[in-house]
């Protein structure tokens, strides 16, 4: 059996192309010819973003109608593949944004907001599935707050009720996104939903969308395109089921892909067998000094990112035991077995006291960067960021920046700035932020060039450098993640190179590589570059980054064959990623991103590290360049990093 437009096996076979400005409705048959050479969810999103951005040229402001964001799935979602249950949704993001020329950056370029792609969990991506639809695409901006529902293959526009809103500070906003999604739950029972908070609601370039309470599309900024778009929330509901090209032979090669799963999650040699007790938390005794199969530890950032270690009387009171201690029954996405890394989470009484979810490594990590030492008040602000919408990776970013430019005097102007160690001053800067209620909250809700922008406006041209170099975030930054930038230069490149921004750790990550002692430019880069198809390949089949098996396997192509009709070899099925890759490369030359961009190193991280198992670590930037040389080489970019016409051609996009 072959497969045609009309003869669609594991997908839907049908998106919806919704005009908020028109208040129009299409539902289609999908391309089966994209699905084949874009996989689906993030690779189809990416072919689809670049219709868009072909015909209109780049997008210069990510929070104009212009914007297009694209929610949807991949064939295995839904199915019993474990993990089979994350969402993806791509846009152009406004905060990886640097359009004004700034003195800081060698090189600078206009950077008009990169093309981004976040990734969710939990329940809405395969109820989404489940009512017919692989993938929900979002133009325009509607003349009033609307929201979106989907149910049984219908899509509609509906006016946004006001009891989805509140008056906070004589102004008028969304509620917290557990009251909008309750609200909509009782409304349709049975369904899912996923929504901006207060944060999207007033454009915080940061703003996440959160689905099923705490799944978070989270970062580059969706809650911000929602915002922009007057969109509060999708709503989905649907029964309809899978159809399988060879049902019988998928069944029995997903039962044998079931079993692999569980054996190498319960096998004490991978680190996967860990995650079902600390989640992603193990990470944290790891970096901070070794255990759960690392080595010595010392490159968990402290004081925004100054340092990778510290004392560990601090450490013991936020480390991997400590969010263990407050730990209670597995609360996992729909279709994940095994693996299960999210538990929820209590604190029984004081001021933080409160029931939620266990935060995650990375965003314990960034707030330990802002030398917060309370596991209590971690847990209270991670169920913060959950209502308001804020993405927690990047708030750690945005707030240490604030505590050391407070340090240095340049916050003199604004109430309160916040200080290294204070909860509460962290707790009420991120409410300011999201409800946007006083000039610091206004300040740091912007894209970082902005704040560097204001507040270097308000000093002596000498100081803005100075400026800059607090701001880890400068120049389109999305943050680093929860590995000190400092100690591997292999996470460096893959921070560096990301096509969703500087600092994400998701696209490529190399530590369990390096420790294993991975060096030398040419390899490091080749490393990268397969870490980078690897996740195109994983986003776009809607699986999680905790899936423990190799998806371009013979085996798991099989299960993929028996499931969609399409056949795949390995080198077919890295092929697409490779495409993908490309694709948001490219798209994102367009946006403005070249070596440039890649190349920068904010100055604090060429200061060397002068405590732990790295001390005299720093990034050496001489050998990042070779490593960028070697990376853009194995690429097939040119020495500026940009996708030249014979390699898209080659992969069949047309420039
Ligand atoms: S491992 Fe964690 S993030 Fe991944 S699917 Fe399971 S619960 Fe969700």
């Amino acid at each position: 059996m072959a497969n045609s437009n009309d003869q669609f096996f594991g997908y839907k076979g049908r998106w919806a192309r919704i005009d908020l400005t028109h208040r129009e409705v299409k539902v289609e048959p999908a391309d089966a010819v994209l699905y084949r050479h874009y996989i689906g969810g993030r690779g189809v999103q990416a072919a689809l973003l670049y219709e868009h951005l072909r015909r209109a040229g780049p997008l210069q402001d990510p929070l104009s109608p212009e914007n297009r964001i694209i929610i949807g799935t991949g064939a295995p979602n839904d199915t019993y593949i474990p993990t089979a249950g994350r969402g993806s949704c791509s846009f152009v993001s406004p905060m990886t944004r640097s359009p004004e020329s700034v003195s800081w950056v060698p090189g600078h370029r206009p950077l008009f907001g990169l093309v981004t792609h976040a990734s969710a969990g939990g329940l809405f991506p395969n109820m989404l599935k489940r009512a017919g639809l692989d993938h929900l695409i979002i133009d325009g901006r509607a003349d009033r707050p609307v929201r979106i529902l989907a149910i049984d293959g219908k899509v509609e526009i509906v006016d946004a009720e006001d009891e989805l809103f509140e008056i906070v500070d004589r102004k008028k906003t969304v509620r917290t996104a557990s009251a909008i999604t309750d609200y909509l739950s009782r409304k349709y029972p049975y369904s899912s939903t996923v929504c901006l908070g207060p944060a999207g609601w007033n454009r915080v370039a940061f703003a996440c969308l959160t689905g099923d309470h705490h799944r978070n599309f989270g970062r580059g900024g969706a809650g911000a395109v929602f915002g922009s778009k007057n969109l509060v929330a999708i709503t989905a509901s649907g029964r309809d089921p899978i159809a399988y090209f060879d049902e019988r032979l998928y069944q029995k090669l997903a039962k044998e892909l079931d079993a692999q799963v569980k054996s190498h999650v319960g096998d004490p040699k991978w680190t996967a067998s860990f995650r079902p007790e600390t989640g992603t938390t193990w990470w944290l005794d790891r970096a901070h000094h070794g255990s759960y199969l690392g080595q010595k530890g010392g490159y968990l950032p402290w004081h925004n990112f100054d340092e990778g270690y510290f004392d560990p009387a601090d450490y013991a009171k936020v480390g991997t035991d400590a969010f263990l201690a407050i730990s209670g029954r597995h609360k996992v996405c729909n279709r994940c077995r095994y693996v299960m890394c999210t538990r929820s989470a209590k604190v029984e009484a004081g001021e933080f006291a409160g029931e939620g979810v266990r935060p995650e490594f990375e965003t314990i990590a960034l707030w330990i960067n802002c030398c917060i030492i309370d596991h209590d008040a971690i847990f209270h602000m991670n169920y913060l960021c959950n209502e308001l919408g804020i993405d927690t990776m990047t708030l750690g970013s945005v707030v240490a920046a604030a505590m050391e430019l407070r340090d240095k005097g340049y916050l003199n102007k604004y109430n309160n700035p916040p200080a290294f160690g204070s909860a509460a001053d962290m707790i009420r800067t991120l409410k300011s932020i999201a409800y946007q209620s006083d000039p610091l909250g206004k300040l740091l809700g912007n894209y970082s060039d902005r704040v560097i922008a204001e507040l270097g406006a308000a000093s002596a041209a000498a100081d803005v450098p100075e400026i800059a170099r607090s701001v880890t975030t400068a120049f389109g930054g999305l943050g680093y993640a929860g590995i000190e930038p400092k100690v591997f230069p292999g996470m460096f490149t893959a921070y560096g190179t990301s096509n969703r921004g500087r600092g994400d750790h998701t696209y490529a990550w190399t530590i369990q590589a390096e420790e294993g002692g991975l060096t030398g430019a040419g390899n490091l880069a080749a490393y990268v570059a397969g870490g980078q198809v690897g996740k195109a390949l994983v986003d776009s089949m809607g699986l999680c980054d905790f899936f423990t098996e190799d998806n371009t396997s013979d085996p798991f192509l099989s299960l993929y064959h028996a499931l969609t009709g399409f056949e795949y070899t390995g080198d077919s099925m890295k092929e697409a990623g490779k495409r993908i890759y490309n694709l948001e490369r490219h798209m994102n030359n367009l946006q403005g991103r070249n070596r440039a961009y890649d190349a920068y190193v904010p100055p604090k991280l060429t200061v060397p590290l002068t405590a732990g198992a790295h001390k005299g670590k720093a990034v050496d930037t001489a050998f990042y360049q070779s490593i960028l040389d070697a990376y853009y080489e194995h690429q097939g970019w040119n020495k500026e990093g940009i996708v030249g016409s014979m390699l898209l051609h080659s992969l069949g996009i047309r420039d």
